[in-house]
Formats: C-alpha cells, structure tokens, sequence
C-alpha cells in the first residue's frame, strides 16, 4: 500500500476497533488508491480520505417490542449515514442477529463507491438491527417495524436519507416500515424508501434489479473474452432475492445452474434449478432448501458444507459477507473457474480475491456487480419525484444500460491506470473520484 496511505488506514483502523468488516473494506479500497493520490495531491490536502472513512452521522437507538407471547424484547437499531456528497444517503436496512456497528459500517462504506459508480445522484448510507426475523410471525415483525421506524423516522426522507432492503428485509418489511413512516409523519411521502410494493409506489424490476444486475455485469466481463453466458455452469450461493433473481437471469441467457444454498445446507441440481419450485419454497413458503430437494427428483441436499465445493466455470456469490475464502477460491479455480460476479456485498475473502486475481479469474466486485439494486431504487425515486410509473420493458432497459455503464466505467478506469481487467482497481478508482471531486467542491464539512 502507498505510504502517504497507509498511515491514514492505521488512524482509521485505530479509531474504530473492533469493526473487523469495516477494516476490511477500507483496506481494500486504500489498497487501489495509491495511484490516484498521485495525480490528485489536492485530494490529500483536503483530507478527502479522512473524511471519507468518518460517517457524516451515526445513529443506534433501542427497538422495543413485544411478542407473540406477551414478552418484552429489546433490539438495536443502526442507521450509518455516511457521505452525501453525491445526494441524499442511500442504502438498505439489515435485519439479522450478526448485525452491529462493524458491519453497518462496512456496508455503509461500500454503499458510497457503489451509488457512485451507477452515475445516479445518491449518496451512501446503510442500517439495520440485530432482529432475526427468522421464525417470527407476521404480527411480530409488523410489531418489531413499527417500533423500529418510531425512531428512524426523525432521520430519513426524501431529500435527507432513503432507506431500503437488505438481508432480512423484503417487501413485508418494508410495507410495516412505509406505513409507520405515514402514520407518524401524515404524509404521503413515496420516495421516503424504496422496494416498496407495486401498487403503492414501488418500481417493476426493482425486486429481479440485484439478481439481474449481477449477472449483466458478469456477462459483460464474459464477454472480454469473447464468452457469454450460454452453455456455462454455474453455481450461486445463498437462495434470497438476489440468488434466485441472478439464477433466473443466468438460465434465461442459457446458462445452466447447478447449485444454491442456504445456511444450512445446499442442493446440486444437475438438471438446471427449477425456478419457479425455488420461488415456491423460499419466497411463498419461507421454507428451507432441503424442501426444494424432497420435490424434486435427482436432486441432492448438503447437509452443511460448502456449496463451493461444486465446479463450477461461473460463480455468483450472493449471500453474505465473507462467504468465499481463499481455499475455496483455489478450489473453484481448480475446478475450471472462468468468472466470479459478487452479488452479495464482499463475499469473497481478501485472499479469495487474490487467487482469483492471481489465476487470471474475471473478478467483478460487489459495489460493481451488485449495484443494480440500489440503481433500481434510484429509478423508483425518479418515478416517485413524477409520479410516474414505467413499464417493466422500460425500467429493464434502464437497469441493463446501467450495469453495461459501470462495467464500462470499471473497465475503462483499469485501463487508464495500467492495470487492463482489474474491476477492484477500477470500481474503487472510479466510485472515489466522482465522490472526492464532489467533496472537494462542497468545502470543508
Ligand atoms: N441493500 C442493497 C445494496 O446493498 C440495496 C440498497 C438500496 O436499494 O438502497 O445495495
């Protein structure tokens, strides 16, 4: 790492212990920006960096809330609201028990070269609880939402910060959250969140955008060597929103898709994944996947283990930070690995990317890959400021030039530092410049 840098990283590292997520994702971006910092002294002097890694506000607040048996529960509340250079904070809501400040802030963190980079006026931001939503009944995570958003409300808005989806949060979700936020505040203020249902505000796409992104994305560093998704095998972790929208994208471009998973386990069908059987199962049902596998003939479950152990030529990461390590990394590569698409937020370990640097893998990063959701959040903003609602057709359009936009950028911005194929270098590159020329312009705040 530059050394102008490195003592910024260990200032950083040193005022927020024990956030290991978020250490790791500063590392990384600093470890690309050397070279930057080079052609642009004057973003040293005004302490762009610095400011950068210190969120604008922090919020953690208790949720009470009580249970289906009458007991009183106690959660946190995080809400990061960390640059705005660019446009009000914008990022989603976490509900899972591994959330704390550490991986707001990672998250957080990401979100900003992530927003920047699809080219929409959106700064970053991100939240969450340690809430399981997991085995809860309907009526209690309605009740956990309404407390949650009591709170949050006096920090969001259109104009101020403009929260979505994440791990845990879904349309349920965030209909309990938008309707709180209404009652609360008596407005109906669409553009408040984002993911909302059809028919009261949301975008078409904004569900697939995630999934779908990913895949565009992959499919453009395919096509760099002259490949696509057609006739490849892939594999994709976790069985969530992101998952099976990526896995429905990739079949439709003639992809087969072997594998998915979730935490307990993962099922290889060697067939191709059954859609709509996975929609069934996860989305209607809330079940797990070994339900998908007493189904489906010929279809195996994994008790445990790890879905990368399946070869696979294209691997989509999208269920959760650090998932992919660099053992598994050598043995995808070993297994004929051609590219990785992350839509998970960093889900490969920083030695998984090496390997798959080192071994000449397509690697496209998170806040590359996986920028079509908060992009198609975005575009439910436009329609929401207008009042306006876009054809699917439309709005896919939009997602598509979107994420050929950023891949172009990412790629573009490699090039232009001697390092030709490098997405790390180029996303993080590419998202800093855009938001320290607009810091720098703001003044010192
Ligand atoms: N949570 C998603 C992400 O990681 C989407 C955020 C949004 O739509 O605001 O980018």
């Amino acid at each position: 790492m530059d050394a102008r840098l490195e003592a910024i990283r260990d200032t950083v590292l040193a005022r927020n212990p024990g956030e290991a997520e978020f250490h790791q994702a500063v590392v990384e971006v600093f470890e690309s920006l050397g070279p930057v910092h080079d052609r642009h002294p004057e973003f040293l002097d005004a302490a762009i960096l610095e400011r950068l890694c210190e969120p604008e506000r922090q919020i953690i607040f208790r949720v009470p809330w009580t249970d289906d048996a009458g007991r009183v529960q106690i959660n946190r509340g995080f809400r990061v609201e960390f640059n705005s250079a660019l446009g009000p904070y914008k990022g989603g809501l976490r509900f899972h028990p591994s959330v704390y400040l550490g991986i707001v802030k990672f998250l957080g963190f990401e979100q900003i070269f992530k927003n920047a980079l699809t080219g929409m006026p959106i700064g970053g931001g991100k939240g969450g609880s340690d809430f399981d939503p997991r085995g809860r009944s309907d009526a209690e995570v309605m009740r956990f939402c309404q407390s949650f958003m009591t709170e949050l409300y006096r920090h969001i808005g259109e104009y101020t910060d403009v929260p979505a989806g994440d791990i845990g949060v879904g349309g349920r979700e965030i209909g309990y959250l938008f309707g709180q936020y209404k009652r609360i505040t008596n407005r109906y203020e669409s553009g408040v969140l984002t993911g909302k249902g059809i028919s009261w505000g949301g975008s078409l796409v904004r569900p697939e955008a995630t999934g779908f992104g990913t895949v565009i994305f992959t499919q453009e560093m395919l096509k760099t060597r002259g490949a696509s998704f057609d006739g490849q095998r892939v594999v994709v972790s976790g069985s969530g929103n992101v998952a099976i929208n990526a896995i429905a994208k990739a079949r439709s471009l003639g992809a087969t898709v072997v594998a998915c998973s979730d935490s307990s386990g993962y099922i290889v069908d060697e067939a191709g994944i059954d859609v709509g059987l996975l929609r069934e199962v996860k989305e209607v049902e809330r079940g797990r996947l070994k339900d998908y596998a007493v189904r489906r003939p010929g279809v195996s479950y994994v008790d445990g283990g790890s879905v990368w152990d399946v070869d696979a030529t294209v691997a989509l990461p999208c269920a959760t930070q650090n998932e992919l390590d660099g053992g598994a990394a050598a043995r995808l590569v070993r297994g004929g690995l051609l590219a990785v698409g992350e839509g998970a937020n960093m889900p490969s370990t920083r030695d998984a990317v090496a390997v798959f640097q080192e071994a000449g893998v397509l690697f496209g990063p998170g806040k590359a890959a996986n920028a079509g959701g908060v992009a198609t959040s975005a575009l439910e903003m436009q329609q929401n400021a207008s009042r306006d609602s876009w054809s699917f057709e439309h709005t896919e359009e939009r997602l598509t030039d979107i994420m050929v936009g950023i891949h172009h950028r990412c790629a573009a911005t490699a090039d232009e530092y001697g390092e030709p194929g490098n997405y790390v270098l180029g996303a993080n590159i590419g998202g800093f410049v855009k938001v320290a020329e607009a810091m720098l312009a703001q003044g010192l705040i």
